[in-house]
């Protein structure tokens, strides 16, 4: 059944593309937001597992702006931080933990979902430890760094009877949700080719970058980091599954950034509808998080179609393109965490599920090896398809 989010839509800020929301926008929808939300005592309390970039900048102003999610606790290596971030939140000190003692949250009823925010190599483990100590999980993307590891992911869920999400915030993103809807309803006719460009300039003195271009700790450089976003693009687009895979692509091995991980990649899926997607990724091209759809009848062109904020979207229809539009201000990042705390209270149905997680994974595998054989053709017809379909379910205002 749909939820309304219209209030929450009307309530949250837009951020500049990959940056923090404005601090205008912020205080405007905190503002807007005490007004509509319930209170505080009735919102899902959320752990936040990492204090990085995206927590600060994304996770924890969301949880502001949210309106039936609450910052419940943070955990973090570095104490001094964690219990900075918790003073400035309005949180008490033993709402603080750190990697060590983290599974005493297994003894604390505020916290009901954790939400991991750590390097890709570090999802598998912390999700495993908070489902041991009987929470939900949502799990930023990539699910983990391999498919085993994401198979005990959700095998852990299963045991413990707990809900895991995988963080496809734009599953929830009005832009995307928008496009979904149109393709359904086939209004430009079939879909015939879509097209992806997910990358930017990785920068190795960034801390938050050096993990992404190290092999083990990312799961795939570029690939594991932003490509993650065109191959599920690609499927939630379509709304089917790809039956193979080929894949190119150049590493410059005088670039030091690319010592354990591939830069460009561009990719092909075949899908049983007979449509067609490109795909690319690097970590050494200008920023886009792009899509394009190409139907019988015309085209949809997202660009950006990813952002935190300020997507775009141009139509082309008879040869004439319509003037482009954006979505309303919405926060994403609160949008999909709602989402996930009436996962959890029975009022919504779970759309990213971690098996959608794990099919990223073995799709992202697919590539790689495709790529390791020049381009060799790759099936991927294992029978995977989605339980729930974003554009049915998750209200696009
Ligand atoms: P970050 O590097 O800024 O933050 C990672 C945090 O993990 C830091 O606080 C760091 O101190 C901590 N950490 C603990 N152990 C570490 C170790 N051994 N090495 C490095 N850091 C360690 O990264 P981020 O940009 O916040 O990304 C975190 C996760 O969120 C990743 O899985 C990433 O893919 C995901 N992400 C998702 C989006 C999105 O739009 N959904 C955007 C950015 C990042």
């Amino acid at each position: 059944m749909p939820i309304s989010r219209r209030s929450l839509l009307g309530a949250a800020g837009a951020s500049a593309a990959l940056a923090p929301v404005t601090a205008q926008a912020q205080a405007k929808a905190q503002t807007k937001a005490k007004a509509a939300a319930p209170a505080s005592s009735d919102k899902v309390g959320f752990a936040v597992v990492g204090l990085g970039k995206l927590s600060l900048g994304q996770i924890i102003p969301g949880l502001k702006v949210a309106r039936n999610a609450r910052l419940a606790a943070v955990v973090s290596g570095h104490p001094d931080k964690a219990r900075r971030v918790a003073a400035e939140n309005g949180l008490p000190a033993d709402a603080v933990y750190g990697y060590d003692d983290y599974d005493r949250i297994a003894k604390d009823p505020r916290i009901q979902v954790v939400y991991i925010v750590l390097p890709n190599s570090m999802h598998a483990d912390h999700t495993i430890r908070a489902f041991k100590a009987g929470k939900h999980v949502l799990c930023e993307k990539p699910m983990a760094t391999t498919i085993a590891d994401a198979e005990a992911m959700i095998a852990a869920a299963k045991a413990s009877d707990r809900q895991l999400m995988i963080a496809y915030r734009c599953h929830y993103e009005p832009q995307n949700l928008g496009v979904m809807r149109r393709l359904r309803a086939g209004t430009l006719g079939k879909p015939r080719l879509v097209n992806t460009t997910m990358g930017r300039q990785a920068d190795p003195a960034d801390p938050s970058d050096a993990w992404r271009l190290d092999g083990p700790m990312s799961g795939g450089g570029a690939l594991a980091d932003m490509g993650v976003y065109g191959v599920n693009a690609a499927r939630y687009l379509l709304n089917e599954e790809p039956v193979a895979v080929r894949a190119w692509g150049h590493t410059d091995p005088a670039d030091p950034r690319f010592r354990t991980t591939p830069d460009l990649i561009d990719w092909q899926f075949r899908f049983p509808s007979g449509a067609l997607a490109n795909g690319s990724t690097s970590f050494n091209y200008a920023p886009t998080m792009a899509f394009e759809v190409i139907c019988e009848k015309g085209r949809l062109i997202a660009d950006p179609g990813a952002f935190y904020g300020g997507n775009r979207l141009t139509v082309v229809q008879g040869g004439q393109a319509q003037p482009p539009t954006s979505p309303p201000e919405n926060d994403q990042f609160a949008r999909e965490m709602d989402w996930m705390a009436d996962v959890v209270r029975g009022k919504a149905p779970m759309v990213s599920t971690g098996e959608e997680g794990l099919q990223d994974m073995r799709l992202m595998k697919a590539i790689l090896d495709s790529l390791a054989q020049d381009g060799a053709t790759v099936k991927t017809d294992w029978g995977y398809r989605r339980a729930v379909d974003p554009a049915v379910v998750v209200d696009v205002a």
